[in-house]
């Protein structure tokens, strides 16, 4: 068949489950970010030209919250879940970026989005990291 098996411990329909999962919660932060109110900065529409998010559903008029954390989380969210959909496209999905190891179905499930295991993720946000939108 050509192709080596998945280092993740993810089967294929867990996978693809997950990248339902992915998807839906990228359509709720894009609904999120179009029914905001405020202008989108140059930086987000710069950060939504790199996600490679603009031009493809009226993202060059998308709107941003007023209110700042909002729009952070949201920017966040975005992020991490694009992160995450690159990740499986490359094949390197549901393996931790810190350590290199399998992050887990339970874990994934809850935070698709998650781009490490639970250890790796605790050290980090005592090093007061990212939020839990990165998992
Ligand atoms: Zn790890």
């Amino acid at each position: 068949m050509g192709t080596s098996p998945a280092m993740n411990g993810l089967d294929a329909r867990q996978v693809g489950h997950l990248s339902g999962e992915l998807e839906r919660l990228k359509q709720e932060a894009l609904a999120g970010v179009r029914r905001s109110a405020g202008e989108m900065s140059v930086e987000d529409a710069e950060l939504f030209r790199d996600l490679g998010l603009s031009g493809d559903g009226g993202l060059a008029e998308a709107e941003f919250e007023r209110d700042v954390a909002g729009a952070a989380k949201v920017r966040a969210a975005l992020i991490a879940i694009v992160a995450a959909e690159r990740r499986l496209a490359g094949g390197q999905y549901g393996l931790c970026e810190d350590c290199g190891e399998p992050i887990g179905f339970a874990r994934l499930e809850a935070y698709p989005a998650a781009s490490r295991c639970v250890r790796c993720q605790e050290s980090e946000e005592k090093r007061g990291g990212p939020s839990h939108f990165a998992g």
